[in-house]
C-alpha cells in the first residue's frame, strides 16, 4: 500500500529509545523511514541496532529536552546527518505523582518543561523547515489527560491539555501550507511510566474494569496510528487528537 509507505522519509522520534516511542520508531522504520532518536540518557539504545537491522539509517542523540534554547542547534546536527526532516513525533514525556495539596514547584516545572514547552519549541523549530519545504507531518503525543483530570497528576494533566490545544493552534496556522499537525492520545499503556499504577492492585483493577477492550495497551498498539499520521494516507487530517485507548473514552 503506497499510501502508507514512508520510504525515503526521515523521522525524528523524541524518547524513541524505549517505551511507546521505541515501538513507534521501529514501526516507522518498518514502513520505510530513517530514524533520528532523541533521548535523555547517554549510550546507544537497543532500538538503534534493531532499526539498523531492517536496513534503515538510525542515529540516537542524547539531549535533555529541557534545554529548549539548544533545540535549533540539535536540529542542524540531525539535518546534516539525514539531509532533512519529514516527520516529527513528539513523544518524550515525564510523570510526577503526588496529591495536589503537596505537589512541589520543582515537579510542576519539570513536567511542564518536558511535556509542554519542549514540545512546542520542537514543533516551532522543525515547523520552520517543513513550512519552507511546503510539507511535513507532526504528531504530538497527548494523553487521555488532555481531556480528563486524572488523579494526583495535576501538572501532567495541565501539560497534556496544553499539548492538545496548541496542536490545534499550530494546525490552524500550518494546514494550508502543507504541514499536518495532529495528536495521539494513548490510553493506559503498559510502560515504565505506569509502573506505580500497574503494581497497585486496587488501581490496576479499577483501570482494567473501565477499559472495554479488557486489557492495558501495549506500545505496539500505537504503531498503526503513528504510521498513518506520518503518511500520505492522512493528508486531509488536521488538528485531530486520535485516542488509542481500548475504548476508555467512550465509557
Ligand atoms: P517512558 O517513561 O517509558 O519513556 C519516557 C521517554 O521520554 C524516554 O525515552 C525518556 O528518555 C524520554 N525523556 C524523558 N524526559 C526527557 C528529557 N528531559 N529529554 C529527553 N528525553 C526525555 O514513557 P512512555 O513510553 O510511557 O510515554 C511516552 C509518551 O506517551 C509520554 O509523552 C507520555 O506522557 C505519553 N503517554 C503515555 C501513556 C502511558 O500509559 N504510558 C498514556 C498517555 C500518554 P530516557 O529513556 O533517556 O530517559
Amino acid at each position: 500500500m503506497n499510501l502508507f509507505s514512508l520510504e525515503g522519509k526521515v523521522a525524528i522520534v523524541t524518547g524513541g529509545n524505549r517505551g511507546l516511542g521505541g515501538a513507534m520508531a521501529y514501526g516507522l522504520a518498518q514502513a520505510g523511514a530513517d530514524i533520528a532518536i532523541i533521548q535523555r540518557s547517554s549510550g546507544e539504545p537497543e532500538t538503534v541496532s534493531r532499526i539498523r537491522k531492517l536496513g534503515r539509517k538510525c542515529e540516537s542523540y542524547s539531549f535533555d529536552l529541557t534545554n529548549t534554547s539548544k533545540i535549533p542547534q540539535l536540529l542542524q546536527e540531525i539535518k546534516k546527518e539525514f539531509g532533512g526532516i519529514d516527520i516529527l513525533i513528539n513523544n518524550a514525556g515525564v510523570q510526577r505523582r503526588s496529591p495536589s495539596i503537596d505537589f512541589t514547584e520543582e515537579d510542576w516545572d519539570i513536567v511542564m518543561q518536558v511535556n509542554t514547552k519542549s514540545v512546542f519549541f520542537l514543533c516551532q523549530a522543525v515547523g520552520k523547515e517543513m513550512l519552507s519545504n511546503g510539507k511535513g507531518k507532526i504528531i504530538n503525543i497527548a494523553s487521555l489527560l488532555s481531556f480528563q483530570g486524572g488523579f494526583t497528576v495535576p501538572a501532567y494533566a495541565a501539560s497534556k491539555g496544553a499539548v492538545a490545544q496548541f496542536t490545534k493552534s499550530l494546525s490552524n496556522e500550518w494546514a494550508s501550507k502543507g504541514v499536518n499537525v495532529n495528536g495521539v492520545a494513548p490510553g493506559y499503556m503498559e510502560t515504565e511510566m505506569n509502573t506505580a499504577l500497574i503494581t497497585d492492585e486496587t488501581r490496576n483493577r479499577e483501570i482494567l474494569k473501565r477499559i472495554p477492550a479488557g486489557r492495558w495497551g501495549q506500545p505496539e498498539d500505537l504503531v498503526g496510528v503513528a504510521v498513518f499520521l506520518s503518511s500520505n494516507a492522512s493528508d486531509y487530517i488536521n488538528g485531530e487528537i486520535i485516542t488509542v485507548d481500548g475504548g476508555w473514552m467512550g465509557r
